[in-house]
């Protein structure tokens, strides 16, 4: 397909009905008929990118291979297509005006009075038509951050706008709302979702087609009575019910044929549905797991479990591949003392210390990962949780009782965790850490080996602070293994206590590369190791 349509998904009602689902199940069935799909999302706030956004107000902050820090429904779009997204698919208000701003100051402008229309619908428009442009998708889907009448997003939806005109036939808007469920009465709601598409047509767009949230069934009738009053096909309501899981929503949507509906919009051939072979394999074994596993999530931010997204879905897709359930524990680092890691920890057949920054929470953590490496208990420590079994193993085994991360304090005696060299001068904050994908050389006697089957291997980093090489022979000694260095700048990447059931430290984040079709090795490895 030559020509790049583009779909525009608003969200009205309420916040959280999930739009980056809708978008990734409608990419998932787009790309099972084998168009190229991709997925962008469109932020309303004024940070650059969510990477100094703290985990509670905003949840995970998703990494992608060309190092950029984006919003956690990035995470959804890779894990349900199973392809990378980059910066360009993710955009800041923020982002936005510091382009128009720069140019003005570049006097790119020539003296005109810089507006919001044209000059930041003008970047917004561009940074959508880019993924097309450049990267020639068949599809665009942009999901617009927000709810349809929040000031923050007005310019993205009178963007949408004026780019449904330009493209015309080439572009067309779906539009999630809320059909709330009146227990009192037992009544399903229609009149949100209508005055939510007013809003949207105040704004002067109307949708193409409408997908309402419900706990229940949506009767016949409610969606006549949708079609009729928002001016789109009875056949453009879709109705999207509350699953168990997110990844049955593709499935929904094609049984409602939200794909089709889109494809006939666009004026393309529909065809036979397609299978969703993988995609269902993966769901009956979800769905009907032969055994359940306790696993300890180890975290400082557990209250709001959003800041582990991609961890959390990780073990969806390692757990299935195993035939089980993983439960997680989410336990707080803050809540693990010497008197109670026993007790807290005797439960679980595997303990994850979770990534993270700061000293907050650090002592449980080394607790935890005493825990799991005295008792033989597997261990997969995430960044910091790697960083938190190095210092353990310090404190503990190498006899360097106030051994510590420079991170956490600088003026430690036993630095084992330090600053990488070239942090050193960095005092900027916003994406200024060691981002993105590195390579990373395996030894081929490690778990890590025999869970990738490869040697050379690629992984994505968020993080300042490294394992300290002046260690390195004391740490082989005792019997803590460097079995992962990046094999350009000799940083170490991944540790193993070879000694142990199964006690893997990674200085990168394996979360965000699992999808459905590929559930991570490691995250897989590790679950069979606590079957074991
Ligand atoms: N705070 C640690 C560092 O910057 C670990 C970062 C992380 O867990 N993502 O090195």
């Amino acid at each position: 397909m030559s020509i790049t349509r583009y779909i525009f998904v608003t969200g009205g009602v309420t916040s959280s009905l999930g739009k980056g689902i809708i978008s990734a199940s409608l990419a998932k069935l787009l790309q099972s008929r084998g168009f190229s799909v991709t997925i962008q999302k469109l932020d309303p706030y004024l940070n650059i990118d969510p990477g100094t956004l703290n985990p509670y107000e905003h949840g995970e902050c998703f990494v992608t291979d060309d190092g950029a820090e984006t919003d956690l429904d990035l995470g959804h779009y890779e894990r349900f297509l199973n392809f990378p997204t980059s910066q360009a698919n993710n955009v800041t208000t923020g982002r936005i005006y510091q382009s128009v701003i720069d140019k003005e100051r570049r006097g790119d402008f020539l003296g005109k009075t810089v507006q919001i229309i044209p000059h930041i619908t003008d970047e917004i428009k561009r940074r959508i038509k880019l993924l097309g442009s450049k990267y020639k998708y068949d599809f665009v889907i942009t999901e617009i951050g927000g709810t349809v009448g929040d000031i923050e997003s007005l310019p993205y939806i009178e963007t949408v706008r004026q780019l449904k005109w330009e493209l015309g036939e080439n572009a067309m808007v779906i539009h999630l709302t809320l059909v709330p469920y009146l227990s009192a009465s037992g009544e399903l709601k229609t009149k949100p979702t209508q005055h939510s598409v007013k809003t949207l047509l105040e704004a002067g767009v109307q949708p193409d087609v409408l997908v309402l949230r419900t706990e229940k069934e949506l009767s016949e009738d409610i969606r006549k009575k949708v079609a009729l009053f928002c001016n789109v096909s009875l056949q453009n309501v879709i109705q999207s019910i509350d699953v168990c899981t997110i990844y049955e929503v593709p499935i929904k949507m094609q049984e409602e044929g939200l794909d089709k509906v889109v494809l006939e919009k666009f004026k393309l051939p529909i065809g036979k549905d397609p299978e969703l072979k993988a995609w269902k394999e993966f769901l009956g074994k979800y769905k009907k797991p032969k055994k359940i596993v306790e696993i300890a999530l180890i975290g400082k931010y557990v209250e709001l479990q959003d800041a582990y997204k991609s961890i959390a879905e990780s073990f969806v897709h390692a757990g299935a591949v195993n035939d089980c359930k993983v439960n997680l524990n989410w336990i707080h680092s803050e809540s693990i003392n010497k008197d109670n890691y026993t007790e807290i920890l005797n439960k679980v057949k595997g303990i994850l210390v979770a990534p993270g920054f700061g000293h907050r929470g650090m002592e449980g953590k080394i607790l935890a990962v005493k825990y799991a490496r005295e008792n033989n208990i597997p261990f997969f420590g995430i960044c910091l949780g790697m960083q938190a079994a190095v210092i353990e193993f310090a404190q503990n085994v190498l006899g360097y009782a106030k051994a510590n991360s420079s991170e956490m304090d600088e003026k430690t005696q036993y630095p084992v965790i330090d600053i990488m060299e070239e942090q050193k001068t960095i005092l900027e904050k916003g994406g200024t850490m060691r981002l993105g994908s590195y390579p990373c050389a395996l030894n081929k006697k490690s778990n890590a080996f025999k869970a990738y089957e490869k040697e050379l291997i690629e992984e994505r980093h968020r993080h300042r602070y490294e394992f300290n090489n002046k260690y390195t022979d004391e740490y082989i000694k005792a019997g803590m293994m460097p079995v992962g260095i990046n094999p350009e700048t000799n940083l170490v990447e991944i540790v193993e206590i070879p000694s142990h059931k199964w006690f893997v430290g990674v200085q990168f984040h394996p979360e965000y590369k699992s999808s459905v079709i590929n559930p991570h090795p490691l995250f897989i490895d590790f679950i069979k190791a606590t079957l074991e």
